[in-house]
């Protein structure tokens, strides 16, 4: 039982996963667990992998749609799985749960660059690797040296190099059901770390002018379809930014933005999705995909959003 796993502290019953959600939506998880470290991480895992209950990796919960049914069964949040550690002058190796802005300024004042880009990321480490996060042109693909990770296919631990992760656009080769990240290796540059921190601040400042911070919400709801179609562009096109289903609307000021004006629940949410994919189907016949992923209970039609 995990319960009885030596270690592992915190085990709740009936968890609220809105607050753990950058879009503040969710209802409860049967169970939560923080484990602290990428061994407690493992090893919860493998409990849970050999049990019949489903379980899902949690990071930052910041590309994620949470149902407000909630989720029959075990949350594993990694956001206390922090541990960075310089390797070598320009290697770096961070937990699943570094949060991705905290660890561009960590690298900074080790006087180590490439992170600039994730400056703006809310997410993870973990989260990072398996959605291939990426803004200002470059991705987590171009620094991702090798991951160590639970593979619950197999219960061992293995580590895989770049070639092996399967990156392309926003997603990896792995499969979050099946395998958790416990921490990446990074290979960055070196330069002065003032140098550093203009491009940081220069990207967040990017941020702060184009996207709606004010309001949660869970980033590019949309993929881009093509690299040079921005979904953005094709949802500001088709009108999408009058859309709002109860209190799920979107962002005025960027139309891939989907934001929660208060007490919004997943299934405004989904509406809200499926009008935006219409509206675009509509004007330039071009479906749109989502970036986010789901947690817990949806109906079919709701599911029919993400596609086949
Ligand atoms: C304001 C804002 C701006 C954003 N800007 C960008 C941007 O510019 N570029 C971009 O790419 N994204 C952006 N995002 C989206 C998001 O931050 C990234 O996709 C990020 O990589 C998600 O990481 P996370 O830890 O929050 O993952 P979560 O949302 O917690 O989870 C996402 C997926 O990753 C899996 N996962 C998380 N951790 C692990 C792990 N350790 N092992 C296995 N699976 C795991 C989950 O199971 C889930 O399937 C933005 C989001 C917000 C709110």
């Amino acid at each position: 039982m995990l319960e009885k796993k030596p270690g592992i502290k915190e085990v709740q019953s009936d968890a609220p996963l809105a607050r753990y959600t950058t879009l503040k939506i969710g209802g409860e998880a049967k169970r939560l667990i923080q484990p602290s470290s990428a061994d407690e991480l493992a090893a919860i895992i493998d409990d849970l992998s050999k049990g019949s209950e489903p379980w899902f990796v949690l990071g930052g919960g910041s590309n994620l749609l949470v149902s407000s049914k909630g989720f029959a069964g075990t949350v594993v949040r990694t956001t206390q799985i922090t541990a960075v550690e310089r390797l070598e002058h320009d290697l770096i190796e961070a937990g699943a749960g570094s949060r991705l802005p905290h660890l561009a300024r960590h690298a900074a004042q080790w006087g180590l660059c490439g992170l600039e880009f994730a400056a703006g990321i809310p997410g993870t480490v973990g989260g990072g690797v398996i959605m291939n996060a990426g803004a200002h042109g470059s991705s987590m693909s171009e620094i991702v040296e090798e991951a160590t990770i639970y593979d619950a296919t197999v219960n061992k631990i293995i580590t895989l190099k770049k070639d092996e992760l399967g990156f392309v656009y926003r997603r990896c080769a792995l499969d979050p059901s099946k395998h958790a990240v416990l921490s990446a290796k990074l290979r960055l540059n070196t330069d002065r770390p003032e140098e550093i921190e203009v491009r940081i601040r220069h990207n967040e400042e990017y941020r702060l002018r184009t996207q709606p911070i004010g309001f949660p919400n869970a980033g590019s709801t949309f993929k881009n379809p093509e690299p040079t179609k921005a979904a953005g562009m094709l949802l500001d096109q088709s009108g999408a930014k009058e859309l709002k289903e109860g209190q799920a609307a979107v962002s005025a000021l960027h139309a891939n933005f989907v934001i929660n004006l208060g007490g919004a629940t997943s299934d405004q949410v989904t509406s809200l999705l499926h009008k935006m994919q219409n509206r675009v189907m509509d004007k330039f016949g071009v479906r749109l995909n989502p970036e986010w992923k789901t947690l817990g209970e949806f109906t079919k039609e709701e599911r029919a959003v993400w596609g086949p």
